[in-house]
């Protein structure tokens, strides 16, 4: 589609530039404090799992199976909440451990095991010279962030419609040692809400690394968290790894994060039988036993992956409004312009926008002058370098349908302002 601005003759595109820069003056003097910038649920979210805070009391049997919540023991995590995750994630309780409140810990946790004492018996990476990381760009910062820590080199990949580009991502890992692991979220992917096609994730499980101690950190951070009606379906990884024969592949995390509190929900990982053997020794030298009190109260009160997924739908009826405001505000506002892209995700938390080359940070910075914050331009890729400058990662659930609809009426004006701009300088 043709850039509208680009097709005005010099003195139409002045005054367009005039007006809009009156319409941000407007804006300017309203004197806004809007924030589209975090990936968090709304108080009205959270207030959703607070009956879960009555379920224990100075009188609960805290006792759970075999396992004991007042004290130390079942470090792999409270039977019940084994279970729980275990349903979330589809795979076998005996493989997965519960630990934490954080499912990012649990990854900091693993890369630096994989640094410090390596993986699977072979040397440490901090013994191995340079080491690699693919990060399917746009992305989620903290991932990259980790990696980025610990001195490893983080490499971008282009992120398409059905996952990472699986061609870079085999020739990568098939063809350099120095590759140990690449940060996938499969379901609802922070930014682009892109769910995994089958396609992607059964190449995922034939990947025969160049490296013995490569792992795909399959972050399934977004798995209950559609707000449509229909499900959208993601292929198990654990089902295509068994279909292709493929074992000590991959780690996969879950948390309630986005389920019940933000930092105090539970974290969980599983792997292969052989990989959670090394897992478990990692976290043995870290602590005794997990906390299991905040174990004991989700498994009460979610249940099961039903009772989950009940839970879930009270959140969609939350976050649905939100998305469908982005959806009509930047199509109504841009729609037909030419100058911008974004997503139409049917789950997670994020859209993820695409503007003019150059634009990304033009557009936060004059945002943030008009009052309304965004997540930083160059956040979505490793090192915050969005080669581009295209992606900007719009968070719509944490206002309210008021000051989302204000701060979208906003980005708007900036987007148009600065892509006018960027077609008069470019003449
Ligand atoms: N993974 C992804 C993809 C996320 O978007 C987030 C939260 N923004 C997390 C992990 C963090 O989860 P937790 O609170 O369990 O560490």
């Amino acid at each position: 589609m043709a850039n509208v601005f680009e097709d005005m003759a010099p003195e139409e595109l002045d005054r367009t530039i005039v007006e809009l820069e009156r319409q941000a003056d407007e804006v300017r003097a309203r004197h806004l404090r809007l924030d589209m910038a975090r990936g968090k649920p709304s108080p009205e979210q959270t207030a959703l799992s607070k009956p879960m805070l009555d379920l224990i009391g100075s009188t609960t049997e805290l006792v759970d199976g075999d396992g004991v919540v007042d004290n130390y023991g079942s470090p792999d995590g409270l039977p019940s909440a084994r279970a729980l995750a275990a349903e979330i994630l589809g795979v076998d309780a005996e493989n997965v451990l519960v630990n934490g409140s954080s499912s990012l810990s649990l990854m900091h946790a693993l890369v630096t095991s994989g640094f410090t004492n390596g993986v699977a018996g072979n040397k440490p990476w901090y013994q191995q010279g340079k080491v690699k990381w693919l990060c399917p760009a746009p992305g989620y910062d903290r991932h990259f962030g980790i990696t980025a820590h610990l001195g490893i080199e983080n490499v971008p990949v282009p992120m398409g419609e059905e996952g990472p580009d699986m061609d870079m991502v085999q020739r990568l890992v098939e063809s350099d040692p120095s590759v140990k692991g690449i940060w996938c979220v499969p379901k609802y992917s922070n930014p682009t809400g892109v769910v995994y096609s089958d396609r992607v994730v059964r190449r995922f499980a034939m990947l025969k690394p160049a490296a013995p101690d490569f792992r795909v950190y399959w972050d399934n951070a977004y798995v209950v968290h559609g707000f449509m009606d229909e499900e959208d379906p993601l292929l198990n990884i654990f089902d295509a790894l068994e279909e292709a024969g493929t074992t000590d592949l991959v780690y996969e995390f879950g948390s309630t994060a986005k389920v019940t509190f933000p930092g105090s929900g539970i974290a969980f990982v599983t792997a292969s039988p052989q990989d959670m053997a090394e897992i478990r020794k990692s976290f043995q030298v870290a602590r005794v036993s997990p906390e299991k009190f905040s174990q004991f109260a989700h498994a009460r009160y979610l249940k099961d992956l039903d009772g989950v997924r009940a839970h879930m739908r009270r959140h969609a009826a939350i976050v649905r409004p939100r998305f469908e405001l982005v959806e009509s505000k930047l199509s109504e506002g841009l729609g037909g312009l030419g100058v911008a892209t974004w997503t139409h995700p049917r789950g997670g938390y994020f859209v993820s926008f695409e503007g003019p080359e150059g634009s990304a940070r033009r557009i936060v910075k004059l945002m943030a002058d008009l009052g309304v914050k965004l997540t930083s331009a160059g956040a979505t890729w490793p090192y915050g370098r969005d080669p581009k400058d295209t992606n900007i990662r719009i968070a719509p659930t944490y206002p309210s349908l008021e000051e989302l609809g204000a701060a979208l009426d906003v980005f708007v004006v900036a987007v148009k302002l600065v892509s006018a701009k960027l077609v008069r300088e470019q003449r």
